[in-house]
């Protein structure tokens, strides 16, 4: 068997490829010629990034008693983030070639991209033409836009950067309406927008993305111990959850001259992407600088009464910032395997069964009458309990190495013989082994393979 490692840059121009054949993602817009750097996912991207978000949800709300959710507009009053100094300082070096190519560069990401083209990080000029390059300048990476019909000063607004500062501007309003006593989280997921200078490398940098953040709240003086917890617990979730190969995975703390303005430590889970290591998320001590800088600008009071100790403070914060793009492009490179059967290349994703697309596709063997009619009410009769594809067209050898391709765990075959039988074939995707099951507990026998499948995840990203 061959295993294309995620070293190897081939795997991304094929996984580019598939993502469009097959309906995961591909360029937005495309009939237009496209826009650069925002891309759009297909059937089963969208119910991949479904799976993942739930994932998301699954362990950081619904699983735990001390983490509130909430959604809030992407569009906030401009204050906000003048309060939290993104007006001010939320920019990037830029750098522009004057030399032939005319690229234009991220001066911090210089060192990188010679390194990417095989040349000293400290060669001088364009790592592309090498020819010379502007000075750096600062640029604000926030989009504006205006709100109303009069596009002036006055009416700029921006489109949010993050979605933490949500869970900041409306702290009181939840502590209030929950009842809420510390040490407790909020959460949502939605979409931010970055104008990134230099985005690439497929969904991995994009200039809209979506993040699934937490801002976890605590008393001063306990932030580090939840520092650690939440690493912990959050690299937990990419390898157990996700199945993503904790090998290819590591937990790296921020040099101080790395940090953000309001960061005392930061630590950054990444993934070895073909092209090095890349951030999926970050786990950053916000300490009260969010609440604090609030608290100041608005004029509200947004500390904390703790009625254990009768003291007032401004809690101290945990925030863990996970990329849905970026997960999730990660999740198809390190499921991606080519392997020799029967002397083809069989390409399979090895998904986790809770990220893959779909759980199981039922295949009548042919297009036959008595087989589509035995099988279409059956697929109908295990949607509602599983993510279930049907699917008759085309050859089942075609048939399978799609599903495979697209990373579904459990192949369901009527054949003829399920007419005499009442039984069908259930096809594992990883080994491909095959077992015979009544069709009157085949819900039963798909819980069992799942779980099967699950535990073969786990030890694959265990490793
Ligand atoms: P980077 O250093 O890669 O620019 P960052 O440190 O600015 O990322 P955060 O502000 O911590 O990123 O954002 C949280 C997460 O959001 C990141 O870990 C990443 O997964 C995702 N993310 C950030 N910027 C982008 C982007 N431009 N495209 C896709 N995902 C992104």
């Amino acid at each position: 068997m061959s295993q294309e490692q995620p070293g190897t840059p081939d795997i991304v121009e094929k996984l580019v490829s598939l993502g469009k054949q097959r309906g995961f993602f591909f360029g937005s817009s495309e009939i237009y010629g496209g826009i650069n750097a925002l891309y759009d996912y297909g059937p089963l991207g969208a119910r991949m990034r479904r799976n993942v978000r739930n994932l998301w949800w699954r362990s950081m709300i619904e699983a735990r008693d001390d983490i509130e959710p909430i959604e809030t507009s992407i569009i906030m009053n401009p204050q906000v983030w003048v309060a939290s100094g993104h007006v001010a300082t939320f920019s990037d070096p830029l750098v522009d070639c004057l030399g032939s190519c005319r690229k234009r560069w991220r001066e911090d990401h210089l060192p990188d991209e010679r390194r990417a083209r095989g040349k000293p990080p400290d060669a001088p000029g364009c790592p592309e033409c090498g020819g010379p390059l502007t000075p750096g300048r600062q640029f604000n990476l926030m989009f504006r836009t205006h709100l109303g019909p009069v596009a002036d000063d006055a009416a700029q607004v921006y489109l949010r950067p993050e979605t933490a500062q949500g869970m900041f501007v409306d702290f009181a309003t939840v502590v209030q309406a929950m009842r809420r006593r510390l040490p407790f989280g909020i959460a949502q997921q939605g979409k931010s927008f970055r104008n990134e200078i230099s985005p690439g490398n497929s969904i991995f940098r994009t200039r809209e993305f979506e993040v699934m953040e937490m801002e976890f709240f605590c008393k001063p003086g306990t932030d580090g111990e939840w520092h650690r917890v939440w690493c912990q617990e959050r690299m937990r979730w990419w390898v157990e959850d996700c199945g993503v190969r904790s090998s290819h995975l590591r937990l790296r703390a921020h040099e101080k001259d790395e940090l953000s303005h309001y960061s005392t430590a930061t630590s950054d889970i990444e993934y070895t992407f073909p092209w090095g290591w890349g951030e999926l998320e970050g786990i950053a001590n916000r300490t009260d600088f969010d609440l604090r800088a609030h608290s100041e600008h608005s004029g509200k009071d947004l500390s904390y009464f703790d009625t254990e100790t009768s003291e007032r403070y401004i809690p101290y914060v945990i925030e863990p910032a996970a990329g849905l793009d970026r997960g999730c492009l990660t999740m198809l490179i390190d499921a991606w395997e080519e392997e020799e059967v029967r002397g083809e290349t069989r390409t399979v994703l090895r998904l986790h069964p809770d990220v893959a697309p779909w759980q199981l596709a039922v295949l009548p063997l042919s297009k036959k009458p008595q087989l589509t009619e035995l099988a279409r009410p059956l697929a109908h009769r295990l949607r509602e309990r599983f993510r279930t594809e049907y699917d008759e067209t085309q050859s089942i050898g075609r048939r399978y190495r799609r599903q495979d391709e697209i990373g579904t765990p459990l192949a369901i075959t009527v054949d003829f013989e399920s007419l005499e039988d009442r039984a069908v074939t259930i096809r594992e995707r990883d080994g491909m082994t095959q077992v015979r099951v009544p069709i009157d507990s085949l819900e039963q026998a798909c819980d069992e393979q799942l779980a099967a499948c699950r535990a073969a995840a786990l030890e694959r990203a265990r490793g």
